[in-house]
């Protein structure tokens, strides 16, 4: 049986690849609202990332998701967007989320990033029916734009934006990937177990 009341973390990204970044994010989200769980969630195939030259297989991501978050016991890997056909959108998984755990209460952790577009977003008031959002700083110098962002953001989808406590962690995938294939060190911006796959796969070389 499900415990009642269950508070989780949704950690969703493209994780192409996943890095310390969306680590800390989860772990800090977990800490600093009590969760129970983060849940790790790759994106199926998102309208806005559809460029997939350079890009990991599917199946590489996951497998980088899963190594990632292996030796924490609070982190979980949910595939729920792979195995979804055509486009993939944030507001139909939470919405099914929410079905199948009707006792579950769900927490969005997104970066500031991903707030400054929110409305842009497919049905963003849909989202913040389904879930709690939470915000983490990508870029302290713009902490007043995210501020008045989730404010505004708060009133226009009847939403609850929540700041997340983080460090300034300037490092993104996109970085990474031309990084690796330009032969440069990631170590340290990527756990080992992930670095190793990616040298085993060959993957981002080229
Ligand atoms: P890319 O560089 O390919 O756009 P990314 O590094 O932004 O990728 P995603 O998988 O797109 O990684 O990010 C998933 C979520 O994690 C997004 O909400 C994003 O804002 C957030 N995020 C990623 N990196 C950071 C970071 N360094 N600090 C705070 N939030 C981050």
């Amino acid at each position: 049986m499900e415990k009642k009341n269950r508070k989780i973390g949704i950690m969703g990204g493209t994780f192409d690849p996943i890095h310390i970044g969306h680590l800390i994010l989860g772990e800090a989200a977990y800490e600093q609202f009590g969760l129970d769980e983060v849940w790790f969630l790759p994106a199926g195939n998102p309208p806005h990332k559809r460029n997939r030259a350079g890009r990991a297989k599917d199946a590489q991501r996951v497998e980088m998701v899963r190594r990632a978050i292996a030796s924490n016991p609070h982190f979980v890997l949910c595939t729920k967007e792979m195995k979804d056909e055509g486009y993939t959108y944030s507001y139909r998984t939470l919405e099914a989320m929410r079905k199948e755990h009707p006792c579950t209460e769900f927490y969005f952790i997104i970066g500031a990033d991903s707030l400054f577009y929110f409305d842009e977003w497919k049905n963003p008031e849909r989202i913040c029916a389904a879930a709690k959002i939470l915000v983490a700083t990508r870029d302290r110098a713009k902490e007043k734009e995210l501020l008045a962002c989730m404010e505004r953001n708060a009133k226009k989808l009847h939403g609850t934006f929540l700041k997340l406590d983080t460090p300034n962690l300037d490092v993104s995938s996109h970085e990474l990937r031309e990084w690796i294939r330009e032969g440069k060190s990631v170590k340290y911006y990527l756990p080992d177990s992930v670095i190793s796959y990616i040298q085993e796969q060959k993957i981002y070389q080229d």
